[in-house]
Formats: C-alpha cells, structure tokens, sequence
C-alpha cells in the first residue's frame, strides 16, 4: 500500500481465457477514474499463468515478478484453461498463483460479500434476507492446518492413519487481525473474529492474540464467534457482520458460503494483501471462463469492483473507488446486463457503460 499520491504505477496481469478482455475493459475504467479526479495511473502488462507458459516455459517470470514488486499495486484478471491442464505441476498456470502469494508474502485475503439490490434477485436467499448486505470476509491465507507441521498418511494400530497440524504463531495471528481492524476503521468499525475457542487450543490462541490487537483499536467494536455458529448466521441474518476475520480453513469455508449471498459469480472481486509496503493483488474470484472467452460476453464487472478496492486499500484513494463503486451502481439501475446476469451487452460496451457514468 502506499500514501495518496498524484501519479501511481500498476501492473497489469491480463492472463488467460477472458482475462485480456476483462481487463481492458477494466484499466478503461480506471483510466475515466483518474481523469476525472486529476491523478495519473500508468499501467504494465506482464505475463503470468498460460500466457507466461506459452511465452517463456515459467508460469511465474522472474520478470514478472521484478516488475510487481517495483509496482505500487496490482490487477489481475484470470488464469488457467484446458491448454494447460494435462501439463506437469511444475508448468501448470495456477503453479504461477502460489508463487506469486508466496513471492509477495500476500497473507490476508479480502473477499467483500456485497448485494446490490438490484441483483438481490440473484441470491440464492431470499431478497429481504440479503439485501443491504455489505460483508468483508479477512482470511488468513499462509498458516493454519494446511501449512503446519507435521503431516502426512502413515499406518498406526494396523490401518492407516492421515494428520495434519492446525497451528498459528502469535505474529501470524496478529497481523491478520490488524488488517482486520485496519479496515474496520474504512467501513462498519465492527470486526467479528471466528473460531472454534471452546475446542482447540489453536483457536484459544487464536482469540487471545485478537483480544490483544484489539487494544490498539479502541474506536473498532470486536465480537467473537464460534465458526459452526457463524456458519449459520451467514445464513440466518447475514446483515448482522461487518469485517469478519478468521483463519485460512474456516475462511475458506465461510467466504465461499457469503458469495452465495450474493449469488452472481461475474460481480465478486477480492483482494490478497501482505506487507503494508509492498503492493496488494486485486482480481475476480471467479476463473478465466474458457467456454465464453474470445467471444465478447464475459462480465467484466467483477475486475471493475476489484479496481475499485485497489484505489481503496493501496492506493489511499477512497473518492476513486466510491466514484467507480457509484458507477456501476448507476449501470445496474439502468438495467444494463451481461449475459450472466440475464442481459445482451457484451464485455466492451460494459465497460464503456460504466466509463460513461464516471
Ligand atoms: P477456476 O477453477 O479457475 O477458479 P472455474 O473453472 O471454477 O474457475 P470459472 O472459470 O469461474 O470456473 O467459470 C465457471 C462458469 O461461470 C463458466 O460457465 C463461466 O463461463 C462462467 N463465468 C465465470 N466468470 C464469468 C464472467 N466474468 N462473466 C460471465 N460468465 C462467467
Ligand atoms: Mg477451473
């Protein structure tokens, strides 16, 4: 992240499948943005997932990565397709996304879970339940039971036995929850942490180190949650959260369940962030869509929104998002439609939709 500023530099990651189109569509927008507003933006492309395969035999350049780190943040669209998916691990597309999270210490992923009550429609609840909704799901994304120590499958008392280790550091806790908190204070100031406390130990941790962050953040409400609870609430009344924050299975789980709020896959952008010096990577959460790319009709709206958090939690732009946040608002209103969400406008005439409402 860095310090508002007059001019900013950003990597572009087009990838693969829709993802050119739906970033071209996206730096437009961008660009409106920053017209309008008196700043300059310059953008880079550089090569990662397929394309970077299909260039250079590395799914995840060291140019590339060069670049990104020298940027003052990042847009990714998509990568993958059917191309690539026979290829060994090692070139495989996704193989340059864990590298890149890696690279970049990327530890905290923002998923926002916001229903549009234009689309409240789309939901898989029902409208009066979801709409106003305006949910920001923080999930660890480097530690917990996926990355800890040891592990395996083995043979024990004569049939075999698998394990794995859910374990937190105190530091990884607290980063976490500070950027949980961080971006409370830019919202609802209410920060709900999710655990499972009163069973495992991790989790006791987990909640003790929140309660220690949360000193710093006197102006910031905290609530505790335990995860199958919190499962349910998600559900139940989903407008009661604000920021919720917690580890990388549990948020794994939980930002997949507050997608389905908002239903539409082609609408939800998300956010992986580390290092509050380095750059944050800012990308759709849905795929590169091979069946509709080179055709015009994927949704770029998605990208457009994850821009929009670009400009709010790297670029210490808060006008610049609400402006683009607001466009495609207008858009909506105007019963302007991709065909995932039931229209006939195509990727380019989106974009210009929403340039023209900056
Ligand atoms: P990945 O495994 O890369 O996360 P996936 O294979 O699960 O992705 P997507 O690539 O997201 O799935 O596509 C799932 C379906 O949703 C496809 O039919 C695709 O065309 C559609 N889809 C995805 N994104 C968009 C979009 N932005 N606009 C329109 N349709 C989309
Ligand atoms: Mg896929």
């Amino acid at each position: 992240a860095v310090k508002k500023k007059d001019s900013y530099f950003v990597t572009t990651l087009p990838g693969d499948g829709i993802g050119p189109e739906i970033m071209s569509a996206t730096v437009k927008v961008c660009q409106a943005v920053a017209a309008k507003q008196g700043f300059k933006i310059e953008f880079k492309e550089a090569l990662i997932g397929g394309a970077a395969l299909d260039a250079c035999n590395d799914p995840f350049p060291d140019e590339t990565l060069k670049q990104m780190k020298s940027s003052d943040s990042v847009l990714l669209a998509a990568i993958g397709g059917p191309k690539w998916d026979a290829n060994p691990r090692d070139k495989r597309p996704e193989t340059g996304l864990l590298k890149m999270r890696k690279s970049l210490g990327l530890f905290a992923n923002l998923r926002p879970a916001t229903v549009l009550p234009q689309l409240a429609d789309a939901s898989t609840l029902k409208p009066e339940v979801v709409s106003g909704v305006d949910i920001m799901v923080v999930r660890e994304l480097t530690g917990d039971v996926y990355f800890g120590e040891p592990k395996g499958i083995t043979t024990k008392d004569g049939e075999r036995f698998g394990y794995n280790n859910m374990c937190y550091k105190e530091s990884e806790v607290k980063r976490i929850a500070k950027v949980a908190f961080d971006i409370a204070r830019k919202r609802g100031k209410r920060v709900c942490s999710v655990d499972k406390a009163n069973v495992l130990d991790v989790s006791q941790l987990w909640r003790d180190v929140v309660i220690e962050t949360h000193k710093d953040y006197p102006d910031v409400e905290l609530s505790h949650m335990y995860v199958d609870n919190a499962a349910m609430q998600l559900i139940r009344n989903p407008k009661q959260f604000d920021v919720m924050v917690t580890g990388n299975i549990f948020g794994d789980i939980l930002s997949d369940e507050a997608s389905m709020l908002v239903g539409s896959l082609g609408m939800l952008p998300s956010a992986s962030v580390g290092d509050p010096s380095g750059p944050g990577v800012f990308e759709p959460i849905h795929g590169s869509a091979p069946d509709i790319a080179g055709t015009d009709k994927a949704n770029p709206l998605a990208t457009i929104l994850s821009a929009a958090m670009m400009f709010r939690y790297d670029l210490d732009r808060p006008e610049a998002a609400q402006a683009i946040e607001d466009a495609v608002n207008k858009v909506l209103d105007d019963g302007v439609r991709t065909g995932d969400l039931g229209g006939k406008v195509g990727c380019k005439q989106m974009g210009e939709e929403v340039c023209k409402r900056i």
